[in-house]
């Protein structure tokens, strides 16, 4: 008798903390992260004609919900979240513009091979990895000369590749996955930073792409550990 009774006060209590941190959090960044999560599931359909039914699908409401979300970002004023990406890709002192030439009238589009190391995603990855930027890892290459940090350089090298050819980014070690960084930085300018660690592990099984359940244990050490590297990157800016 007292096991049902406990049971039943629990689902209470989770379904209150629903409810509230909804309340709190942009719908826009939620819709789009959730579509986000719909969109990870897609590729465990293995049968192509049912991928493909769905997938176009996902596509019409992905576009409305990645137009809200977008519209969403563009009318915060001073984003933490944009702020902390420009300081990840931001180029060395010396690096150019990328200038991309206009496709030539009358032909198919054109594809430019690139240095890896010009991509932002080749900079996501040394942030993910390491937690310095990639302008602090080749200052300790190139001028302090560190053999760790050139060899940091080539595992991130390592990774790139493997992303070009069979990996995925959930296969990369990497002190922080690209999901949560994305969702808890991003999450800064629309509430996600308001919620206990309760709510937030709540919200994030909802609508987190991992699809693993996540423990508020975990999230008070991790939101902690990300918001430590998000304040070095944007101090030095
Ligand atoms: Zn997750």
């Amino acid at each position: 008798m007292s096991a049902i009774k406990k049971k039943r006060s629990s689902k209470a209590k989770s379904g209150f903390i629903r409810e509230d941190w909804r309340g709190r959090v942009d719908p826009a960044f939620l819709r789009w992260w959730s579509s986000r999560k719909e969109n990870a599931a897609l590729g465990k359909i293995t049968d192509p004609k049912q991928f493909e039914q769905k997938h176009t699908d996902w596509l019409r409401k992905a576009a409305a919900a990645n137009r809200a979300f977008n519209e969403a970002v563009r009318q915060k004023k001073n984003s933490v979240a944009t702020k902390i990406q420009a300081a990840i890709v931001k180029p060395l002192d010396i690096e150019g513009p990328l200038a991309i030439p206009p496709p030539p009238s009358g032909r198919d589009a054109v594809f430019y091979p690139m240095n890896p190391e010009l991509c932002p995603i080749f900079r996501d990855i040394v942030f993910l990895k390491y937690g310095i930027t990639f302008r602090d890892l080749i200052w300790q290459i190139d001028i302090e000369k560190n053999a760790t940090a050139h060899r940091k350089l080539m595992a991130v090298h390592r990774d790139y590749w493997g992303l070009l050819t069979k990996k995925r980014f959930a296969d990369l070690k990497l002190k922080f996955s690209l999901d949560h960084f994305q969702i808890l930085t991003s999450g800064l300018d629309f509430g996600l930073d308001k919620l206990t660690p309760d709510e937030l592990a709540d919200c994030l099984d909802e609508i987190c792409p991992c699809s693993q359940k996540h423990s508020p244990e975990y999230l008070k050490k991790l939101c902690p550990r990300i918001k430590r590297a998000c304040n070095l990157l944007t101090e030095n800016q």
